[in-house]
């Protein structure tokens, strides 16, 4: 079912999302060679805690037997690592790396998520690039994100503008409808057919996040249970808001 929120539950989303975006802001301060992504984890949990929001993601259960519930404040996620990666202590990041750092903030009922991938010093031309293009397909696919339009608009702009570059988006994995819950309705994959779909509606809350491979679309799931990483060890990006859909433009509450 996807959630029509009311004036005073969007808000609480504001008030979330605007916490997410700060502890983006911390995290990208804190980003340079030698840092590990558990000392970014504790950053953003920190800046998160300082404005009275909690890390959704910690705990979030895994679903499957066996595979512990995710330990991170942040899914953090190098190099070929597509996303879910988990923070840790050795994992340091290098000049020329990249880093997407995916994380929700929870408050007084409603959650906010956002993704961004980061440069870690001198990245090289083609990586930029890739970063580059997976920011922008957000926001060639949110240009659809209007009232009477068409989920499957949004979805079909994604993925035309990442192929369009060479690139492949991630298939398995998508966006979300956001509110009380993490992951609500409607499922957003970043590919799709312009048309089809539920029609976009005031009040409707959606995180839309291109997932990015410059080679393969073939990924892989490591023995951790939650870490995707490419199959072909090429990079991978990641670019995430929490948007509003109202009677005209879409806001973008996860932008300060
Ligand atoms: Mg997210």
């Amino acid at each position: 079912m996807v959630t029509i929120k009311s004036k005073s539950e969007i808000e609480k989303m504001k008030e979330a999302c605007r916490i997410a975006a700060l502890a983006q802001k911390a995290v990208e301060e804190a980003i340079k060679p030698g840092i590990s992504t558990w000392e970014l984890d504790k950053i953003a949990e920190e800046t998160m805690r300082k404005y009275g929001a909690i890390p959704a993601e910690k705990g979030y259960p895994s679903g499957v037997k066996g595979v512990p519930n995710f330990p991170g404040s942040i899914c953090a996620s190098i190099n070929d690592e597509v996303i879910h990666g988990i923070p840790s202590k050795k994992a340091i990041l290098r000049d020329g790396d990249i880093l997407s750092v995916d994380l929700v903030a929870y408050k007084d009922g409603f959650n906010g998520d956002c993704a961004r991938t980061y440069l870690v010093g001198n990245v090289d031309k083609e990586t930029k690039k890739l970063v580059e293009v997976t920011k922008q397909a957000f926001f060639e696919g949110i240009q659809y994100a209007k009232k009477g339009n068409r989920l499957g608009d949004i979805c079909h702009a994604i993925g035309e503008y990442v192929e369009s570059h060479g690139y492949n988006v991630v298939k398995e994995f998508q966006g979300h409808g956001i509110g009380r819950q993490m992951h609500e309705d409607p499922g957003i994959p970043n590919y799709g057919k312009a048309g089809r779909g539920i029609r976009l509606e005031p009040g409707m809350t959606l995180a839309i996040e291109p997932m990015v491979m410059a080679g393969s679309d073939e990924i892989l799931e490591l023995d951790d249970g939650w870490t995707i990483v490419t199959e072909d060890g090429k990079n991978s990006a990641h670019y995430e808001n929490t948007i509003l859909i109202t009677e005209n433009e879409p806001e973008v509450l996860t932008i300060l």
